[in-house]
Formats: structure tokens, sequence, C-alpha cells
């Protein structure tokens, strides 16, 4: 049988559409609230599940193998369609968009999208593994990109390959992180995700590898996102820990955050160097801010990132649903919102292989 990590049930587009004319003036009105009063300020948008890594805490071999079954090219979002919803969630309040995957850049003309979104009154990022980015990163500036985000999990290159798994060289995402920077899309965040036992050796040289560099790394808790990672709460370095191995060789200071709600934690080298952050999705939870929202690759709404369920929004644009339709499904979702997973987790709440939640390489990070 083939493998996926994808078929959830999903509100029917009826349902969506059944919302109350009393949400309208909500949608309509600006701002807009869930259950816990937390407003929606965040689109991430997903443009593809493909990747060309399988990196081992996201998409194992042993999972998205050669038989896996990626979505057909007619299930995705076109850009038109993307564009008209992100248009949407901009007139709701949304203020950033950040575009991901997969690997964001596999798809195609993607600087075409770029450049519909950059029309739009938003922060507008990516979030990329850095392959494509020597080549890109020009067009991706040209097209109104104004940062990226690159993943980078080690700067030992036999590390960095085993979290990869598929034999990708550090050199050639540096390349991409230069060039990124060059083209002036800057300053560029770079994330590692550590894995208790496989990468945590790598803190301290990546540390120092990015020290005076103005690019700001950061260092991302394991996450048990989807069902197929094998996740295990042992294997999660609590970003304390990762800033004490830090700290000891070049101390640290906190600094404020970038505005209220912000995710990481930001710190910088007493000595100057520059700036660095801890993302503490699981030790310290920050349900209780969270304003994202998340558009898979086919067009399903997300509240969380550990959904079990999305909202099926490109059923209604293929209906031939109109803005103000497609406004009140959208002020639905949101104000029905009450998830708070990262809250109530612990090593017993999480589901085993095949529970169902939506993968990482689906639903975009
Ligand atoms: N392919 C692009 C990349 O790797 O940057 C974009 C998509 S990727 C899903 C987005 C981010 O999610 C990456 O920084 C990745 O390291 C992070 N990520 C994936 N799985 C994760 C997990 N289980 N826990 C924490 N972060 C994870
Ligand atoms: Fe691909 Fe990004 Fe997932 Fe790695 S983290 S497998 S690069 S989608
Ligand atoms: Fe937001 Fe869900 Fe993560 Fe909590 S667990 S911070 S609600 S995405």
């Amino acid at each position: 049988m083939k493998t996926t990590g994808r078929i959830i049930p999903i509100a029917s587009a009826p349902k969506l559409l059944a919302a109350h004319d009393g949400d309208l003036a909500a949608a309509l009105g600006g701002s807009l609230h869930d259950m816990r009063n937390r407003r929606v300020r965040d689109l991430r948008i997903s443009v593809t599940d493909r990747c060309n890594f399988r990196c081992v805490y996201c998409m194992p071999k042993s999972v998205f193998g050669h038989d896996y079954d990626f979505l057909p090219r007619t299930d995705l979002l076109s850009f038109e369609e993307i564009g008209r919803i992100a248009r949407l969630f901009v007139d709701q309040g949304v203020e950033k968009i950040r575009i991901t995957g997969g690997e964001p850049l596999l798809r195609r003309h993607i600087e075409n999208l770029i450049g519909q979104l950059a029309k739009l009154p938003v922060e507008l990022t990516l979030t990329t593994n850095g392959s494509l980015l020597a080549k890109k990163a020009r067009a991706l500036k040209d097209a109104g990109l104004k940062r990226v985000t690159v993943s980078l999990d080690g700067i030992d290159d036999a590390v960095f390959k085993r979290m990869n798994d598929v034999d990708y060289a550090v050199g050639d995402v540096l390349d991409g992180i230069a060039a990124a920077a060059a083209a002036g899309l800057a300053p560029v965040k770079v994330n590692c995700v550590v894995k208790r036992g496989s990468n945590d050796d790598q803190i301290l040289p990546l540390a120092r590898h990015f020290r005076h560099s103005g690019h700001i790394l950061r260092f991302i808790e394991f996450m048990d996102v989807g069902s197929s990672n094998g996740w295990r709460m042992d294997e999660v370095l609590p970003s304390a820990d990762v800033l004490a191995v830090i700290n000891a060789e070049f101390p640290l200071e906190a600094i404020d955050a970038n505005y209220p709600g912000e995710v990481a934690g930001r710190w910088r080298y007493r000595d100057g160097a520059g700036e660095i952050g801890v993302i503490s999705s699981v030790t310290r939870a920050f349900c209780a801010s969270c304003s994202r929202i998340r558009l898979s690759t086919e067009g399903q709404l997300y509240t969380c990132l550990f959904a079990r369920s999305g909202h099926d929004l490109r059923a209604l644009l293929r209906q031939g649903a109109g803005d103000e339709q497609l406004q009140r499904a959208i002020a639905a979702v949101w104000r029905d919102r009450d998830d708070r997973y990262s809250e109530i987790r612990s090593a017993a709440t999480t589901l085993p292989a095949g529970s169902g939640k939506i993968e990482m390489s689906y639903i975009g990070g």
C-alpha cells in the first residue's frame, strides 16, 4: 500500500458556506478574533508538498520513499487562487505572509507568485532548504521578496548529509545564503532543528561560523509534527540547554522581542558578534499568542500545526464562490479556532504513527 500523510477529514465546503451573517460583519470589519481572543496576523502558504531533501525529522525516507503519493499537479492551488486567498486574508488583518512547503523553490516560476503577493501590504518572506537559492536569490528579490529563512542543521558536512539524507553538501547551502545576502534578502535567518544525539554537536560550530556574519542563527526544538518522524520527547534538546552551551563559550544577553508574541527568544553576544534566537516550541509553548493560519498546497486551511483536519477553501474557490462568501468562510474558521496543542502536549499525548496528524512537508513549517 502506498503511504501518505495527508488523507484527513476536511470540513465540507457547504458547511463553510453556512457561516452566519453575523460573521460577515466581523469578517469585513477588520480585526478577527478566535475563541481564545487571538487575532489572525500571520499566513503561511505551502506551495508544494515535494522536496529534494529527506530530512530525518521531517520526510524520513522510510515513509517518503520512491512510491510516496505526492499530490497531483491539478490538485495544487494555482498562483491566481493563492493570490486571491492571500488578499482576502490581508483584508482581515494578516500582516505577514511566509511561503513554504515542501521545498518552495521547487515550484515552477515561484517568482511569479512572489510578484503577485509583493503587491499586498504585508511583510513577505520565504523558508527554504537553500539548495536552489544561489540560482534564484536575485529573481526572488527582484520579484519583491523581502527576506529568506534558510534551514541548515549542521556545519559539518558529514552531519549535515546525515540530517538531509540525500548527500547534499553544506557548501552549496552556504553559497545560497551568501547569494541571498548579496541580493539584499537580509538579514538572512538560518534555522537549525536540534535533535538530541543526531546534530546537537553542531550547536557551537554553527554559532562560531555565523558570529560576525550578520545572519541570525536560530535553534528550533524538534517537534512532533505529523506522525511519521518517530518523535520522542527524549530527543528534544531544550532551548535552555542550547543557550547554556553557547553562553559558556560566547557570553549572551537577552534582547527584547521585535513585537509582542514573537515566537523566537532573542539573544545577542555580549562581545557584539551578532544575534541568535531560540524557538522553544516544545518546552515553552506559545499557543496563547499564536496568530498563525496555514494554507496547504491543495487549498486546505489549518488553524494549528498539529491539526488533524482542515477546511476546504479550494472547493469553495472552484465552485465559483465570490469574495464575500470566501471571507465569511475564512472568518468562520478563525472564529471557531480553539487550538493549543503545544500547551497540552506531553510524551503521553503524542499520537502514534498513522493517527492522522498533518505532515510538516504538506502543511508547511
Ligand atoms: N523545505 C523548506 C525548509 O526546510 O526550510 C521549507 C519547509 S520546512 C517544513 C520548514 C521548517 O520546518 C524548516 O526550518 C524545518 O527545519 C522545520 N521542521 C520540519 N520538521 C520539523 C520538526 N519535526 N520539528 C521542528 N522543525 C521542523
Ligand atoms: Fe524538505 Fe524542508 Fe522537510 Fe527538510 S525540512 S525534508 S528541506 S520540507
Ligand atoms: Fe499555534 Fe498550534 Fe503551535 Fe499552539 S500548537 S503555537 S496553536 S500552531
